[in-house]
């Protein structure tokens, strides 16, 4: 069976097609600027050059459309009709406490999904416009929703409530979720596989670090805990999110700005992390450029990135009583060696020890631990996709029988 994945956001789509019999990536492909002038489809056969197309998409039903001709060209296509597209899956981002597991769609999930909206306006809109979209022009595929937040559901409660007063628990639903559920999960499973011990015997941490980072704890195959909480911003520094600060720095520097209600939240989102100490960049490569100059600043940025992960990876071991493998995967765990070694540095009481010379590799899996490591380090590309794909395959088969 073909799947195909679709990942929307509120101006670009990603999509993939995999075939689920061997687990093959057919295409994939980037949509940008929907609903903009100069809409653009990015388009890539696997094994064939990128095709790149201009064409006007006023919305993300416009967006699916091109996405459904892309595969089916008759050049670089990858299927010859959309019969040959068995299931689809939707990455959605916030499934609230509803949805523990992927699930196959239908009006109720719909609905469901309608009042998480309130939880991540900027994600779940998006994400339910493409779910339509596909509704409308492949009315007869089984459509399958995968959540960021769906593995943070086995947390417990001492994990994920604030201590604020409960009521707004209650009322509003005001707790941790965490995210990046579908990576934390995939790369759990690989390490498992990788150490060839079962899921169910193992203590992992694993670190997802790209733009967005968060770190989980992942005790015997359940997530127990994990670093970004109400929305993606709390946890770990980021790219350009804050990540954990004193909750009394947001009221203090509106007054102090006299800034206008959510320029906070617009200025912790968008201008701080890496960029904000910086003042450089948010990405780690301009980053360590800069550094390479003698930018200060940048450099104290990266060691505050690294100081953060290494402060959840101590919590992460305290709360499980130790641990087995810590995983680093996203754009920055699979490609900055020089972070890695930051992070990992002078962990030798913990029996956390980095070979300095396996730890000198970019996007492969590997352990880059020492022999003598009492805790395996592990480099694993992530794969949200094929994860998404996964859980779509086996819901659209189930429901087929
Ligand atoms: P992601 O959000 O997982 O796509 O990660 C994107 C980030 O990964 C970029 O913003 C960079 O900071 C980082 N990154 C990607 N490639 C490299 C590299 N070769 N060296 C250092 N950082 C990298």
């Amino acid at each position: 069976m073909n799947v195909l994945v679709i990942n929307c956001g509120s101006s670009s789509l990603k999509y993939q097609i995999l075939d689920m019999e061997n687990e093959t990536l057919l295409c994939k492909g980037l949509v940008e600027r929907i609903g903009m002038d100069g809409s653009v489809i990015t388009h890539e056969k696997i094994g064939m050059d990128k095709v790149k197309k201009e064409v006007p998409m006023k919305d993300h039903k416009d967006a699916i459309k091109q996405v459904l001709d892309a595969v089916q060209n008759a050049e670089y296509g990858v299927v010859s009709s959309m019969a040959d597209i068995g299931a689809v899956g939707h990455r959605v981002v916030h499934a609230g406490e509803k949805f523990a597991e992927s699930v196959l769609i239908d009006e109720k999930v719909i609905a469901a999904l309608e009042e998480c909206v309130e939880l991540a306006p900027l994600h779940n809109t998006p994400n339910l416009y493409g779910i339509a979209a596909c509704q409308e022009l492949m009315p007869d595929t089984p459509m399958v929703a995968v959540f960021d937040t769906a593995f943070h559901q086995t947390m417990p409660p001492e994990s994920y409530i604030y201590a604020i007063p409960y009521e707004y628990y209650e009322k509003y639903g005001i707790r941790r979720y965490g995210f990046h559920g579908t990576s934390h999960k995939y790369v759990a499973q690989r390490a498992a596989s990788m150490l060839n011990v079962n899921i169910n015997d193992l203590k992992l941490i694993t670190c997802h670090l790209g733009n967005g980072a968060s770190v989980s704890a992942i005790k015997h195959g359940r997530c127990i805990d994990t670093s970004m909480g109400f929305t993606p911003l709390e946890g770990l520094v980021m790219g350009t999110r804050s990540g954990d600060i004193d909750p009394a720095i947001v009221t203090y520097i509106r007054q102090k700005e006299n800034l206008p209600q959510g320029a906070v939240n617009e200025i912790l989102n968008k201008k701080s992390g890496v960029l904000g100490i910086s003042g450089v960049s948010s990405d780690f490569r301009d980053l360590e450029e800069a550094v390479a100059e003698g930018n200060a600043r940048a450099a104290l940025a990266l060691r505050v990135f690294a100081k953060k992960v290494r402060f959840y990876i101590g919590a992460y071991i305290a709360e499980m009583n130790g641990v087995d493998a810590i995983v680093f995967t996203a754009g920055v765990g699979e490609n900055d060696m020089n972070m890695r070694e930051l992070i990992c540095t002078d962990l030798g009481n913990l029996g956390i020890k980095l070979d300095l010379i396996k730890n000198k590799i970019r996007g492969k899996e590997t352990v880059i631990s020492t022999e003598d490591s009492k805790v395996k380090l592990l480099l694993i590309p992530t794969n949200e996709e094929l994860m998404i794909a996964r859980d779509t395959y086996n819901i659209a088969q189930k429901s087929a029988k």
